[in-house]
């Protein structure tokens, strides 16, 4: 435990009156030592972002946007250092963990480039009105453990660009890497433009109600995000919720069912299945039922199961004890009322890891079909016509993504027009770009995170309405 983290605030290092463990999920043992804040640190670290605003928000956009760059540039100089700190606290193999630095990396060099639009609604001569936008002031953004880089990036990028200020509070049980980029905003940006908090759970309904924050950007569960929601609204605050999913995968009867087979499971197991968007839910035509499952068994038997660090890893631990009790409590479920026929039961070796799971045969209202498992499990179902399996897979209170996928394009996307979420894709999978707006429908969010319009989202829209003076 040799390493020292320490949160910011206002431009210091701070390491506050008390600590607590990181645990590496791959050895279920603590590896270092986070420090830990209070309320009194929170209204500090709103007081110097709220401070910092006037000045930030008054530099011109492209300053702001060059130093958006140069945080950028200093992360990719760390970049492998970031990978190593990312596997060692979150648990995903190395090259995932390199991949997610670049696409950190990706998203703020897309918004050095992005500008919030100015619009001219009317100009006839005599009334001329215009819309253009304006920062909010300080910005939470509140993260979850399973990319805690490159979803505070999705904040981070558009607030600074927009000319906000922030408090940026990670997941307990991953808070490092978001503090060894506090080290590099320390380095890059004005004192208070970035701030970082970390805290034990408790202190995020602390910055949610603060009267200092204007806006709350969260990524999370949908059970906390509508808590976050409750909590802004005493002050009316703007809020981005980007929440659970249960995406489903329809696989259409004119794909080979190996083909379609490989492409479900790397969509279902990547990150041990701890994406919002992974497939949760496979759906497959009567007759491609038997090979489909045989194949996915058979690569979920195949994959590596190891520590991230490992050379060939495919797939880490699950990432917390807490998400290992509940996908375990999930599986038994499963178990129950399915066929296993692949993966089932927990590795036999210290840390959270379970192997690629397959279970098959299961009726509907199995847990592992509603609700959000969240880790390497999946259920293959079958079904008989297409009503019928639009109707099943928009039947969820969920509504983030989903795949379609099928040899005749224009069929397959007919079929995904009819899903009812904020994104589907059509042969593909994980097609996230920051440059294309990313948002969930139902009780998966509200707002968009991504593109223009999530630049937008860090943004007031501002009338002004001039004629000439009559008179
Ligand atoms: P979580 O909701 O438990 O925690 C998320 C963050 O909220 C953490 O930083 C946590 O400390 C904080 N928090 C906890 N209680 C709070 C409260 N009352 N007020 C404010 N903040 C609070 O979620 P998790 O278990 O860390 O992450 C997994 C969930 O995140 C899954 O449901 C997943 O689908 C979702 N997720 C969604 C997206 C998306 O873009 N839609 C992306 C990644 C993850």
């Amino acid at each position: 435990m040799s390493q020292e983290f320490a949160m910011l605030i206002n431009g210091r290092a701070v390491t506050g009156d008390a600590t607590f463990d990181v645990i590496n999920p791959a050895t279920g043992e603590a590896f270092a030592k986070c420090p830990r804040a209070n309320a009194a640190l929170v209204d500090e670290a709103v007081a110097a972002a709220k401070a910092a605003f006037p000045a930030w928000s008054a530099k011109p956009i492209e300053e702001r946007a060059a130093l958006v760059g140069r945080l950028a540039d200093a992360m990719e100089a760390r970049a492998q250092e970031f990978a190593h700190l990312l596997t060692r606290e979150q648990g995903k193999p190395l090259d995932q963990a390199m991949y997610e630095m670049m696409g950190s990396i990706f998203t703020l060099r897309a918004f050095v480039e992005m500008r919030p639009e100015t619009r001219v609604l009317k100009d006839d001569g005599t009334n001329r009105v215009i819309e253009h936008r304006t920062p909010l002031g300080v910005v939470a953004a509140i993260t979850p453990w399973n990319f805690p880089v490159i979803l505070l990036m999705n904040k981070l990028g558009p607030a600074l660009v927009a000319g906000n200020t922030m408090v940026a509070k990670p997941a307990p049980t991953t808070p490092l890497t978001t503090l060894l980029f506090g080290e590099i905003c320390r380095e890059v940006l004005p004192p208070g433009v970035v701030n970082i908090i970390c805290d034990q759970n408790d202190l995020g309904p602390v910055l949610t109600a603060h009267p200092g924050v204007a806006k709350v950007a969260f990524t999370g569960s949908t059970a906390t995000g509508k808590k976050v929601m409750q909590s802004a609204a005493g002050s009316v605050k703007r809020v981005t919720l980007e929440l659970g999913g249960n995406d489903a995968a329809i696989v259409l009867d004119d794909i080979d069912p190996v083909v379609a087979a490989g492409k479900v499971f790397q969509g279902a197991m990547t990150n041990a299945g701890q994406i919002c968007v992974a497939i949760k839910r496979a759906y497959v035509p009567e007759s491609l039922y038997e090979p489909f499952c045989d194949e996915i068994a058979r690569l979920a038997k195949e994959a590596v199961v190891d520590e991230g660090t490992r050379q060939g890893a495919q797939v880490g631990p699950v990432q917390n004890r807490m998400q290992f009790e509940k996908v375990k409590e999930i599986l038994a479920d499963a178990r129950q009322k399915g066929r296993v026929i692949a993966g089932g039961e927990p590795l036999n070796r210290p840390g959270y890891f379970i192997p690629p799971t397959i279970v098959r045969d299961l009726p509907e209202d199995a847990r592992l079909v509603r609700e959000e498992q969240f880790g390497p499990v999946l259920p293959v179902l079958k079904y008989k016509d297409i009503d019928e399996v639009i109707a099943r897979a928009n039947d969820s209170e969920y509504g983030l993504a989903g795949t379609v996928w099928g040899r005749d394009v224009a069929r397959a996307t007919d079929v995904a027009m009819r899903i009812d979420s904020g994104t589907v894709w059509v042969n593909q999978h994980l097609a996230i770009d920051a440059n294309i707006p990313f948002r969930g429908s139902k009780q998966s969010g509200m707002g968009a995170e991504l593109g223009q319009e999530g630049l937008h989202e860090y943004t007031q829209a501002h009338i002004v309405n001039a004629v000439p003076l009559q008179g």
